[in-house]
């Protein structure tokens, strides 16, 4: 190592990033061996993304959703740069950041992140909203306000991929846009939430049926065009008029991470350690959506927050012992359940011997992401904004 003090630069904070730079500046150092925390991001702020769906129905406002880094770190020793990292270089240790400069480390954490791949199909890079991003949510959410002054009649929106986020994506539309709304679900498998438990798909069912939110099963999108969408169903294409698509499938390692000379997966992902750490480089550790993350026994886990938000902890804890010369931790995933919000005030969630559904999960599911959220501060302005929002809203 260079200097004293170790340099660790944290690539992207997400869910994997920033959680690891604020295990690792809450552990015990001796002085000398304190590291300078380098966190690296091209947004000024991070995102809460499993809350991103509130902003559709304005539930919720951005500042509690994605608060800036400034505000998240300012009663912290962590390091912020805004900017996006082009290059890493691991011979040299260096990440290259956009216009040329570049920062030396000693440990090395990439948590880029995945994006949603729309290349797949002719016309929806150009026709279709994915919805990952904050910038995402507010295009989907001018959208649907562009059609909801503009188109006194019905308002189509066809929204693909029937997991997770397009069964959650299509219950708030159909909320905010009440009777007007037609919304369909496209999925080229036979059913939605394939990997959800047996009580939240059945939930998540009953939501859809009672929201009357059409199921395109078995079905493959071939086109999308400004105001169509082409379905292939047993080998018949149909080409229906549609005002707003929404791409929820797929993941893919961005571009920084695909030029990484490093071992990965058929599907681009960065292979690791039980510890974390890269194949063949050390002090480089990966985790969250860029990585293969494998629990205990081998089993391949989902890109989900709460598997990175589980790593940082070992990723933290991993970069500390190695540099105070004590044994690293191996992985180890705890399945805590799972959550769904299905339309305004409405919920679902199951896990750890327990299975809610309707106000009370819409309750519980509000109160863990508040524990969830990345400092005290930052939990008790939207735990105190929470209790009073709906107190305002009744007097007023
Ligand atoms: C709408 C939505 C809802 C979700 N709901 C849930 C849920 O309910 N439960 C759950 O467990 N998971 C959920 N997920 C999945 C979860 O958000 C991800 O699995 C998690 O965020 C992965 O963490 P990460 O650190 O790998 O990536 P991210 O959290 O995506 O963070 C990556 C960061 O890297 C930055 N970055 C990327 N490239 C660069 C670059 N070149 N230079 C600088 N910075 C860069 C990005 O700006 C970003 O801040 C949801 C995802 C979405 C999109």
């Amino acid at each position: 190592m260079n200097t004293e003090k170790p340099r660790i630069c944290i690539v992207g904070g997400g869910f994997g990033g920033l959680y690891t730079a604020l295990r690792l500046d809450s552990l015990p150092w001796q002085l000398d061996t304190k590291p300078e925390i380098t966190i690296i991001d091209k947004s000024d702020r991070f995102l809460f993304s499993p809350l991103l769906y509130e902003l559709i129905t304005e539930e919720l406002q951005t500042w509690e959703i994605a608060p800036p880094f400034a505000e998240i770190l300012s009663h912290t020793s962590i390091l912020f740069r805004q900017n996006r990292v082009t290059e890493i270089n691991l011979e040299d240790q260096q990440v290259v950041l956009d216009g040329a400069e570049s920062l030396s480390y000693d440990y090395l954490v990439i948590a880029a992140g995945g994006k949603t791949p729309l290349d797949i199909v002719p016309g929806a890079k150009t026709h279709a909203i994915p919805f990952k991003s904050l910038n995402d949510a507010y295009q989907v959410k001018e959208k649907l306000r562009l059609l909801e002054e503009s188109k006194p009649e019905k308002i189509r929106v066809a929204i693909v991929g029937g997991g997770y986020s397009g069964v959650e994506i299509a219950c708030k539309i159909s909320d905010r846009l009440g009777a007007k709304g037609r919304i369909r679900i496209i999925d080229r498998g036979g059913e939605v939430l394939k990997t959800a438990s047996k009580f939240n798909r059945e939930t998540a069912l009953k939501a859809l049926e009672k929201r009357q939110i059409w199921l395109d099963l078995e079905t493959e999108v071939t086109k999308v065009q400004s105001d169509t969408i082409s379905l292939s169903y047993k080998g018949t294409i149909d080409t229906i008029p549609v005002d707003l698509v929404i791409w929820t499938v797929g993941n893919q390692v961005s571009s920084l991470t695909q030029k990484l000379p490093l071992d990965k997966t058929e599907a681009g992902l960065l292979k690791i350690k039980p510890t974390l750490e890269v194949l063949n480089h050390d002090r480089v550790y990966a985790l969250g959506d860029i990585v293969e993350s494998k629990d205990a026994t081998d089993k391949i886990l989902p890109a989900t927050a709460q598997v990175a938000f589980q790593q940082s902890d070992y990723c933290a804890w991993n970069i500390w012992a190695s540099i105070n010369h004590k044994p690293q931790l191996p992985f180890r995933y705890q399945p805590l359940g799972e959550m769904m919000t299905l339309g305004i005030d409405n919920a679902v969630l199951s896990g750890l011997g327990l299975q809610l559904n309707g106000p009370l999960a819409y309750i519980a599911r509000r109160l863990i992401y508040l524990y969830r959220l990345p400092n005290l501060q930052h939990q008790l302005t939207v735990g105190f904004s929470w209790i009073t929002q709906p107190l305002i809203e009744l007097l007023s």
